[in-house]
């Protein structure tokens, strides 16, 4: 038998399903050439793979640590972002520690927070002003000693984001904050300043286009580091994901132009989705798209071959779906499929 806590979780979920177009994930649309594939792992087949990858994951953590404006001690990495907020909420949340999240909001935070034994304080807000309930975060600061504040700014899955100085204010407060940069790429967010309450998570899945390898970083004081690395799994990272995040972070501009194409075919998405009468669409810095729809359209768009994700038993976002950002043309075929249906 389980821990009566983890009996009585849900697990993470994912709808399988096959659909021509896949906009379910928030992943990148665009992979990356196949020559540039072939290149690095034909570097990579020099390298023994007996070994362990380096303990330190030194080169990718200087890479970064350069690319960002950081020291080596500052970065932390691991097998996604996700290993990392585990790693973090298991080194600052223990029995009873009070965490403050805004809620709806990725689902693992809590799950981890629950495994954690902490006291999960969710600030349930709605998500068409686009905009995190900062105030009620605050006031929750206020009531609670020694909280700990998990924050994803662009949030997901509603795509809203802190307010102008939401950050900082947080910070004022003294809590410690968890702060998910997961979708910051897609509204250039520069990373804040390293400081001893500030623990900032990002990702190679979403804009570096690297989902399938599994890589995160974090950024905080070397001592939070020390102490997130305590409780991280020794040698997560592969040898060949290290690496070939590694080479991606080479070439800005490949990310730059990522980026460029999300946010005007996000922007583009937006205003043709804003004039179709049935649906209610919510502002987003994010790299997706949530909706209210009058009518279920999960299952019509993957008739359609379209497949998004089903958001509708997140607290209030009852009838809503999340589209990422695709390519022209599957953005296309989204909107036509819509303007059909809704
Ligand atoms: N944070 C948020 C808010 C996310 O949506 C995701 C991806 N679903 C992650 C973190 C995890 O990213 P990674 O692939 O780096 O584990």
């Amino acid at each position: 038998m389980s821990r009566s806590a983890v009996a009585a979780m849900t697990a993470y979920t994912l709808e399988l399903r096959e659909a021509e177009i896949k906009l379910n994930q928030n992943e990148s649309p665009f992979d990356l050439p196949r020559e540039w594939k072939e290149r690095i792992l034909a570097r990579l087949a020099e390298r023994p793979w007996n070994l362990y990858p380096d303990f330190e994951s030194i080169a990718l953590r200087a890479a970064i640590a350069g690319a960002y404006g950081l020291t080596p001690d500052n970065v932390l990495v691991g097998n996604g972002s996700n290993e990392l907020l585990a790693a973090a909420i298991g080194a600052f949340v223990g029995p009873g520690t009070p965490v403050i999240f805004a809620r709806p909001t990725f689902t693992l935070y809590e799950k981890l927070v629950t495994i954690a034994g902490g006291l999960a304080v969710p600030i349930e807000f709605e998500p068409h002003s686009g905009l995190l309930p900062l105030d009620e975060m605050l006031s929750a600061i206020a009531k609670h000693k020694n909280a700990v504040v998990i924050v994803c700014s662009p949030n997901n899955p509603t795509g809203g984001a802190l307010p102008a100085g939401g950050l900082d204010a947080l910070l004022e407060s003294g809590a410690m904050v968890l702060f998910d940069q997961a979708y910051g790429d897609f509204e250039n967010a520069e990373l804040p300043p390293v400081q001893h309450t500030l623990v900032t998570f990002r990702t190679f899945s979403k804009a570096w286009g690297l989902a399938a390898l599994r890589v995160g970083w974090c950024a905080s004081t070397a001592e939070n580091c020390r102490e997130i690395r305590k409780v991280k799994l020794p040698y997560s990272l592969n040898v060949l994901s290290a690496a070939i995040a590694e080479e991606a972070l080479r070439d800005p501009a490949r990310r730059d132009a990522t980026v460029a194409h999300v946010i005007a075919e996000r922007e583009r998405l937006f205003a043709a989705m804003r004039a179709i009468p049935r649906i209610e669409v919510f502002p987003t810095k994010a790299n997706f798209l949530t909706f209210r729809t009058r009518r279920p359209l999960f299952e019509p768009l993957v008739a359609r071959g379209i497949l998004v994700r089903d958001v509708s038993s997140y607290p209030r976002l009852q009838g809503c779906l999340r589209v990422s950002i695709g390519t022209v043309e599957q953005n296309d075929a989204f909107l036509a499929a819509l303007k059909e249906i809704a």
